[in-house]
This record gives C-alpha cells, sequence and structure tokens, in this order.
C-alpha cells in the first residue's frame, strides 16, 4: 500500500515495541499529516537523545552523563550494589523508593544456548567493581525466568566465594514473570523481603 520513503518509514516505526503493521501504518500517516515543525521536532528529539546516551563506564546503563547520576551520588550506600538486567529496570527500582543503593546493569541474562557467557553480561567488569569497591552486598533483582534463575546461580556462587552477602527478590515475583510487568508496589515489597539465595 504504502511505497518509498513512507514504506521506509513504517518498516522503522514496526520496529519498535508493540507497533504491529497497522498501528506503525497510522502512526507514519499522522507523522506526515501534522505540522511540518512538528514532525521535525519529534525526529530531532530522537536524534539529540540517541547521540547524548552513552552507557556509564561504571555501571553500564544507558545514561546522560559519565558517570551516571546514581554513579557520582555519593549519599547513596556505596557498598550496597543492586544487580539489574537492563536500564529500564533501574528506573522501575527507583520508583518503588525502597532501595538507595547503586546499580549494575548487565544487559543480558546467562544463556550458554544462544551464547550468552559471563563475558557477555559484563561479568569482568562487575567483579572488579564488587572487588575494588568493597561491596558487602550485592542484590541479584533479575526476572525469575530460566535465564534470570541461571545468571543468579552463577553470580550467586561467584560472590559467595569473595564472603559477599547476595540476596534476591522476593517470590512476590512469579517464576516466568517480568518486573516490567509488575506493580511497584509489588516490587518494594519483593525489595523489602528479599533473602539470601544461600537460604534456599
Ligand atoms: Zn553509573
Amino acid at each position: 500500500m504504502f511505497s518509498g520513503l513512507l514504506s521506509d518509514l513504517v518498516q522503522n516505526l514496526k520496529k519498535l515495541p508493540g507497533i504491529g503493521s497497522k498501528s506503525a501504518q497510522r502512526l507514519a500517516m499522522h507523522i506526515i499529516n501534522i505540522e511540518k515543525e512538528k514532525a521535525l521536532e519529534l525526529a530531532d528529539s530522537i536524534r539529540e537523545t540517541v547521540e547524548s546516551y552513552t552507557n556509564c563506564s561504571i555501571c553500564n546503563m544507558l545514561s546522560e552523563t559519565d558517570p551516571c547520576r546514581f554513579c557520582s551520588d555519593r549519599s547513596r550506600h556505596q557498598n550496597l550494589l543492586c544487580i539489574v538486567e537492563n536500564t529500564q529496570d533501574v528506573y522501575l527500582i527507583e520508583n518503588t523508593n525502597e532501595f538507595k543503593g547503586r546499580y549494575f546493569v548487565l544487559n543480558d541474562l546467562l544463556s550458554p544456548i544462544d551464547g550468552i557467557g559471563p563475558d557477555e553480561i559484563n561479568y569482568p567488569r562487575l567483579l572488579e567493581l564488587v572487588k575494588s569497591d568493597s561491596i558487602d552486598e550485592v542484590v541479584l533483582a533479575l526476572n525469575p525466568s530460566a535465564e534470570g534463575e541461571s545468571t543468579i546461580s552463577f553470580l550467586a556462587s561467584q560472590f559467595e566465594k569473595l564472603k559477599v552477602k547476595v540476596t534476591r527478590l522476593s517470590t512476590g515475583l512469579p517464576f516466568g514473570g517480568d518486573i516490567e510487568y509488575t506493580s511497584s508496589l509489588t516490587l518494594g515489597n519483593a525489595f523489602k523481603r528479599r533473602y539470601s539465595v544461600k537460604e534456599k
């Protein structure tokens, strides 16, 4: 139905999460129908944001500044480290107001079948940070999926060797669930009731 540049725009919009063919076509039509200035403002905003975001060289989260605002905030508990899969999880946890420590973003979860091993989840950097910054407690705030569980077992076994306390979120999170879709309250409670990985 669409051709040329408009078709390219539809294809690009379709790459966004939750956007199917129909929505992509509707959005593309909307974009070319609105005032040119407004559409270009949207384009500029996307470009500027993408260009200014980078991975924090300490915790790996996507941030406008390096180090990110969490790594540079000395009022946060410096010896408490929460490990999450992605940058979005950092914001979900911040919304609960239950955590005042630091973060580390893995960017992925272990999955040997897909060739995702310790290097791919930034484990060498994480290990360096835990050692050099005398971390006392590591909170594994990972999705309780198969990959999440194998990542939790791997990290717990590594950090216990270093005598670091390793905790995980309480089972308020259903197995196979996703912390992205959990309410702030449930996630906050899961944080409050976090327990030592060893106890299980
Ligand atoms: Zn950071």
